[in-house]
């Protein structure tokens, strides 16, 4: 397929625009030339996208259990009501009393998802997930800092973690200390025991962990950091398994983040853009980036709370993000919310049970929202490697599930079928892998060869991960 810059000829493209009938203005420009831009007609550009947009794997074309990351069929009438004017056609310097019902949005969006996690305060600034887990840092190192207490500088991480947690600490100015976990796929207390001291200033962990399990000694690993002088931060990018049925805030976390592309209704996957909003407890509230929303008898009013880390990001991040977030949480509501958490844990155990009939699980069920499948001894029998049988799925339609993560599993296959998919799609999914599985043992060449029926082939990824062609460069 040829790039939109190798299409359409000078002077084809667009002639809608009405002659100007103002003053025309000389445009000062840092560039030296004009870019190169395309000239195609109306129809050639919509043949372009829609070509394109055909070739696109989502959620609306199949199957997409890409564990970690919640990739759910999400309510159309989200968009809707983040598409209202009265969302959109506004501007972010408005007086307050102009868009009292965005900052109402705002602050209601605050409480409930507060209520969800158990969380006193919340910022909505963080454009992304990652963002958020810096942002939490940051608060976290003004706590102490505000205290006096300086001489913490560890931020403690179990092996388990999703590798942001690590990247955050360290941009947050922490060292990291890494806990292993035990073969039940949990926090080693032991040795969480022996790594805390006064230099911890906290600790980052998921629960239910990236490899789908629920820590039960969580009130004892809290309660460990918290004896020790730090404070804890809870990873909910994905809060699918738990959301309405426990909250981070009752296990012992003063400080969240909450992906709301993932979990809380925006779409993912395109690149944003999303929302890393940050929860945290009271004790860290006067120091969250401001302005956050206050009510007052006389409505809403931006304010920069007492100690602030400051801006993250401009004004109050993306809104249409929130907006979608509040739609999805009042459509569900008190019984909706626990119910799609119960439906995504009841679909993840229904196909790891399907799937242990021939594959090897890393960890023995019941999983929470997700299960993680070691493909070692496959690949030890017949050649077939966790990338092969992924390869393999794109030929029936189904997007892989991720892919060599965790790292302390090796030949990963990590799922999560989301609450959102029916026992008939489940089932066709698990035909699927349980077939491929016996072709790897019948034709190991077949999957290696997969997949046949996708645009392309198979790609060089590492080639395209260590030499990137973000740039197009005319005759090249
Ligand atoms: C997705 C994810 C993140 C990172 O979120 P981004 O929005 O991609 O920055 C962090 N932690 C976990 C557990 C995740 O699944």
């Amino acid at each position: 397929m040829k790039l939109i810059f190798e299409k359409g000829a000078p002077g084809q493209h667009l002639s809608l625009l009405p002659a100007c009938d103002v003053p025309e203005v000389e445009i000062v420009s840092p560039r030296a030339e004009a870019p190169e831009l395309p000239h195609l007609s109306e129809t050639e550009l919509t043949r372009h996208y829609t070509a394109l947009a055909k070739r696109v794997h989502g959620v609306n074309d199949g199957f997409y259990p890409l564990g970690s990351c919640t990739m759910k069929y999400n309510p159309k009438i989200n968009e809707d009501m983040a598409n209202l004017p009265g969302f959109t056609n506004i501007h972010p310097l408005q007086p307050e009393e102009t868009v009292q019902g965005c900052l109402e949005v705002l602050h209601t969006s605050a409480k409930l998802l507060g209520e969800i996690t158990g969380m006193d305060a919340m910022t909505f600034q963080p454009a992304a997930g990652a963002h958020g887990e810096f942002t939490g840092l940051l608060l976290i190192k003004a706590y102490h800092k505000n205290r006096g207490d300086e001489k913490r500088t560890k931020i403690i991480i179990p092996d388990s973690a999703h590798g942001t947690n690590p990247a955050s600490a360290v941009m947050a100015g922490f060292t990291v200390v890494n806990v292993p976990s035990g073969p039940d796929g949990c926090v080693d207390v032991e040795a969480l025991r022996s790594a805390v001291g006064p230099d911890t200033a906290g600790l980052m962990l998921t629960n239910p962990n990236t490899v789908g399990i629920f820590d039960r000694n969580i009130l004892e690993i809290t309660k460990i950091i918290h004896d020790a002088g730090g404070l804890c931060y809870y990873d909910g990018a994905n809060l699918n398994a738990v959301m309405g049925v426990v909250r981070p805030g009752d296990m012992g976390f003063d400080v969240i983040h909450l992906n709301l592309h993932k979990t809380f209704s925006t779409p993912h996957g395109g690149g944003g853009p999303g929302a890393g909003a940050v929860g945290c407890k009271a004790l860290l509230a006067p120091f969250l980036p401001g302005p956050v929303v206050e009510e007052t008898e006389n409505g809403c009013h931006l304010a920069v709370p007492e100690h602030s880390i400051g801006r993250v990001k401009n004004f109050c991040g993306n809104f249409g993000v929130v907006v979608r977030a509040l739609t999805y949480v009042l459509t569900l509501g008190q019984e909706g919310i626990p119910e799609a958490a119960k439906n995504a844990v009841l679909n993840a155990n229904y196909m790891m049970k399907r799937l242990s009939e021939k594959y090897t699980m890393a960890y023995a069920g019941p999983c929470m929202h997700e299960f993680v499948m070691d493909l070692q001894d496959l690949k030890a029998a017949t050649g077939c490697s966790a990338m092969d049988i992924a390869k393999g799925l794109l030929d029936h339609g189904i997007h892989p599930p991720t892919m060599y993560f965790p790292l302390i599993v090796h030949e990963a296959l990590m799922i999560e079928p989301t609450e959102t998919e029916s026992r008939e799609t489940m089932d066709e999914a698990c035909d699927v892998f349980l077939a491929l599985w016996d072709l790897a043992h019948e034709n190991p060449q077949a999957l290696h060869d997969a997949p046949t029926r996708t645009p392309v082939r198979r790609l060089d990824e590492v080639g395209a991960a260590r030499n990137p062609v973000l740039k197009y460069t005319p005759n090249d």
